[in-house]
């Protein structure tokens, strides 16, 4: 499993490739550390005059209830994420070529 980038603990990351599980040796230059960052849609909201035209204060509550019973963590992984895994150099090779695994074949 990819290694929380946030909360870092030395010597935590596993010692094999993440994809192909072959052994990782730190320190031979044999494999990368690959660091993901995800952000929730960053622009601004859209409003259509539709949206305006609704109750802006009852929309505010209703999320406001929607994300109440989350932990503060739970809330800061819906906008935002940050990863670290090993990959082996051969598996760097194939996945920094289609990180989305949806390249024709
Ligand atoms: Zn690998």
């Amino acid at each position: 499993m990819a290694h929380d980038a946030d909360t870092p603990q030395p010597g935590a990351l596993p010692e094999f490739c993440l994809r192909c599980s072959a052994p990782i040796r730190p320190g031979r230059g044999e494999h990368y550390e690959v660091l993901v960052v995800a952000v929730a849609d960053p622009h601004p909201p859209v409003l259509t005059e539709e949206d305006l035209q609704q109750d802006l204060d009852q929309q505010w509550r209703e999320l406001l209830s929607q994300v109440e019973h989350l932990s503060a963590q739970e809330a800061q992984n819906q906008v935002y994420r940050r990863v670290q895994f090993p990959l082996c150099q051969r598996c760097f090779r194939q996945w920094i070529e289609d990180p989305t695994g949806h390249l024709p074949s």
